[in-house]
């Protein structure tokens, strides 16, 4: 995915298992390759790794708008 995937779609790459159908190989991207996964984000089921992940896409979207949009946004996001 050579412009990156976007957020709340699955990888091009996963096969009708859920299997990495790069696992293994060269290709496969070096930040999948260099992933180290914990307990934290694997969860004991499918649907916790899943929520996992949203939240990790929620929290590291880009920012969007002028410029200084998001702090101002993220800043009134916070809880109180
Ligand atoms: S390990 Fe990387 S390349 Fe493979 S399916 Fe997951 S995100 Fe895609």
């Amino acid at each position: 995915m050579p412009q990156g995937k976007a957020a709340g779609l699955p990888c091009v790459q996963l096969d009708e298992n859920g299997r990495c159908r790069l696992f293994g190989r060269p290709e496969r991207p070096a930040v999948c390759a260099h992933l180290r996964p914990e307990p934290e984000m694997c969860g004991s089921s499918r649907e916790e790794a899943v929520a996992y992940l949203a939240r990790l896409e929620l929290a590291t979207r880009p920012a969007c708008g002028p410029p200084g949009a998001a702090e101002s946004s993220s800043a009134s996001q916070e809880p109180p």
